[in-house]
């Protein structure tokens, strides 16, 4: 485990308040901003003279000060330079890969991720000349055999959505050190869990869509990096960000900074009940894969990985073997237990539970699925803190008695 404490590092950053010593930031919604000295406006311009050199804010897809208090927060949150908000989870993943590959350059990915992901990387991609090597993530050996002259990213997520592998974080820093690459790693699944750019991770992206704003309203990204990088992408004349244009809206990153604070209770209430209910499941002889369980197979390398205190997360599956018994769990589970809901998406309060074969993995085909150990009968579970512990364990139970699924 390690001795990085995100929540600490949150709380000591410098806390923005709002107008009129308001406890809350304000909301900054001017789409443009007033120049006072118009001589100053090519330095503003040009990035040189920003409103702490004695500038100002220019325009909001530039930067905006609701949205750069987020960005601040998260990078404090990370221990990274730096950090952008962009509008959705892929806009973060698709302006990172974009700003470092160009036409020509190769990528090394792990073959389990989130499928949007995928098919950015196996199909839109290829479009612009960037061509992507599938490899499992479990398997380090695979990333370096996979890597070519061309290759300039290894880009993996820290737990691989679905089947939550676990990606050796450390050791895929130390091999894109000795090759000169940059390593890019989605931490969605665990923020404040693991704290990627610790163990050594170039770029870390996110889905803020998800556990970081924790209330399924919203969609939003990040980009945790190096000053350098964050320039890049801000660049006026190649910046992905700036010229792509995901700009977040200053109303959401308002919305999301008043959710960070509890970000760290709520992953360790989320972390508290998923091992309670693996643990039942185990128990029943159930098929349920659960990082915190002594019987997950990369137990040592997550304990090595994670941050002390936040337990092992709130993800976990329960392989049905075919699709049909996984909907007659999902239609258990939702219409006659009222445990959660049949939708896709992550890190709500209440349990939000799919079949990943058929929904958030089906842009993978299905033989990838099947080398990737995706089961068509896998559901995924992100599992929710409402309502009370020992009722859920209960109504999990009928749900996996009444399909068959016990075994003992
Ligand atoms: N990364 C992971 C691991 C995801 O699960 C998702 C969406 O499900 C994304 C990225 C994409 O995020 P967004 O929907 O915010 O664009």
């Amino acid at each position: 485990m390690n001795d990085f404490h995100p929540e600490q590092a949150l709380c000591e950053t410098r806390r923005e308040f709002g107008e009129h010593g308001g406890v809350t930031p304000s909301i900054s919604r001017s789409s443009t901003f007033t120049v006072m000295d118009p001589e100053t406006m090519p330095e503003i311009f040009g990035g040189i003279r920003g409103p702490e050199q004695g500038g100002c804010f220019l325009y909001s897809r530039h930067f905006n000060p609701t949205v750069d208090t987020l960005a601040r927060y998260l990078s404090a949150m990370e221990g990274t330079e730096f950090a952008v908000c962009t509008a959705s989870g892929m806009s973060a993943i698709s302006c990172t890969l974009l700003q470092l590959c160009k036409n020509g350059d190769h990528i090394v990915s792990s073959d389990t991720i989130y499928g949007g992901t995928h098919a950015l990387l196996d199909e839109l991609l290829p479009q612009f000349g960037i061509t992507t090597t599938f490899v499992s993530p479990s398997d380090t050996a695979a990333f370096e055999k996979a890597i070519t002259p061309k290759t300039r990213v290894i880009y993996t997520e820290t737990v691989g959505n679905p089947t939550l592998k676990v990606a050796d974080i450390r050791a895929l820093s130390k091999l894109s050190k000795a090759h000169g690459l940059a390593l890019v790693v989605d931490n969605t699944f665990t923020p404040m869990m693991i704290s990627p750019a610790r163990l050594g991770a170039d770029v870390v992206v996110y889905s803020m869509t998800k556990y970081i704003n924790g209330a399924s309203d919203l969609v939003a990204g990040a980009i945790c990096s190096t000053k350098a990088l964050v320039h890049q992408l801000m660049d006026l004349h190649t910046g992905r960000v700036m010229l792509l244009g995901p700009t977040m809206d200053p109303r959401m990153a308002y919305d999301i900074i008043q959710r960070l604070p509890h970000l760290a209770l709520r992953m360790r209430e989320h972390s508290r009940r998923a091992l309670a209910i693996c643990r039942r499941l185990e128990e029943l002889g159930v098929p349920v894969v659960y990082p915190g369980l002594d019987s997950f197979a990369q137990k040592k390398l997550a304990t090595d990985l994670i941050n002390t205190g936040y337990g092992y997360g709130g993800m976990f599956t329960i392989d049905c073997t075919t699709r049909e018994r996984a909907d007659d769990l999902l239609d258990e589970l939702q219409n006659k237990e009222d445990f959660g809901y049949i939708a896709v998406s992550l890190g709500y309060f209440d349990t939000l539970m799919s079949c990943s074969g058929a929904s958030t993995s089906s842009e993978i085909s299905r033989e990838e699925q099947e080398k990737m150990g995706l089961s068509p009968g896998l559901i995924r579970l992100s599992i929710g803190y409402t309502g009370r512990l020992e009722k859920r364990i209960e109504q999990m139970e009928r749900a996996v008695r009444a399909v068959g699924l016990v075994k003992r």
